[in-house]
């Protein structure tokens, strides 16, 4: 069990990417926290069957783009749980729109979850990360902070942040053996993506060399691989885990 009694906490956690890394981890040994926001009837049934998995598990309802309940949240866990080894911020939503449609709301709630989610859980954690000189923290990116994507200018530029944001706080924690890196999942098959409309979903699968999307599994495999041992020398990285998309 490579992760025994290593402690968890992933954003977003309840369905799709997060929920199969939540799996992952429990079923090596991790004690798992999961986050969500809403739809407690998903959360309720993800929790009860990581209950059968992990040795230790929480529930946690958090807007991560709020100070207040991201700080909540944290404090809760260190209280139960005197400490977390890895923090994955993989909470992130789109509102698709071309740039002339694209109202402030959806701008700044896409910024708001996806970027200052990341910032906001990550500097509630790091102080207790540096006391321990030890911590791994990994976010969430996408192809289009790379590429860019037509309506996703509000998710591309949240994304795009992830990385620099990813790359200068791997720099600040370096000296306290702390790793900051980020995984850049391609076209998962998750809630996120089944919205989209079938001519889009052929186009992208004709640009993936693989032939297929991904599945969760592929992302979990290596948020584990960025959170274990073996990675301990790479930090401020973006690991693309696209099927060859590019
Ligand atoms: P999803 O919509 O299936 O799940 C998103 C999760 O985030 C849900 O559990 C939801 O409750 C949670 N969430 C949303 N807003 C939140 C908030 N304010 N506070 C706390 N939690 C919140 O999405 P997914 O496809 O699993 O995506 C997970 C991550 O991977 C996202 O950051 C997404 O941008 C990224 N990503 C996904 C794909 C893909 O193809 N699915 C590709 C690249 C990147």
């Amino acid at each position: 069990m490579e992760f025994k009694d290593k402690r968890v906490i992933i954003t977003g956690a309840t369905k799709g990417l997060g929920k199969a890394m939540a799996f992952a981890f429990a079923r090596e040994g991790a004690w798992v926290a999961i986050n969500y926001s809403s739809d407690d009837k998903s959360a309720l049934e993800t929790e009860s069957e990581i209950k059968n998995i992990a040795p230790e598990s929480l529930l946690l309802k958090a807007d991560v783009s709020s100070r207040t309940d991201v700080e909540k949240m944290i404090s809760s866990v260190l209280e139960q749980w005197e400490y977390v080894d890895i923090l994955v911020n993989n909470a992130g939503i789109i509102r698709d729109k071309l740039l002339m449609f694209l109202n402030e709301e959806d701008w700044d709630r896409v910024i708001n979850v996806n970027l200052k989610g990341t910032y906001l859980c990550s500097r509630s954690i790091i102080k207790t990360m540096i006391g321990r000189k030890s911590g791994r923290i990994i976010n969430i990116t996408s192809p289009s902070a790379l590429t860019g994507r037509t309506c996703q200018t509000n998710y591309s530029a949240s994304k795009g942040g992830i990385i620099s944001f990813t790359k200068s706080l791997s720099r600040e924690m370096a000296r306290f053996g702390i790793t900051v890196n980020a995984v850049c999942p391609g076209i998962i098959s998750t809630p996120m993506t089944e919205d989209l409309d079938e001519k889009t979903k052929k186009e992208f699968l004709n640009m993936i060399p693989m032939g297929r999307f991904g599945d969760p599994e592929d992302i979990a495999g290596a948020v584990l691989f960025l959170a274990s041992e073996k990675s301990r020398y790479i930090t401020g990285h973006v690991l693309v885990v696209d099927g060859g998309l590019g």
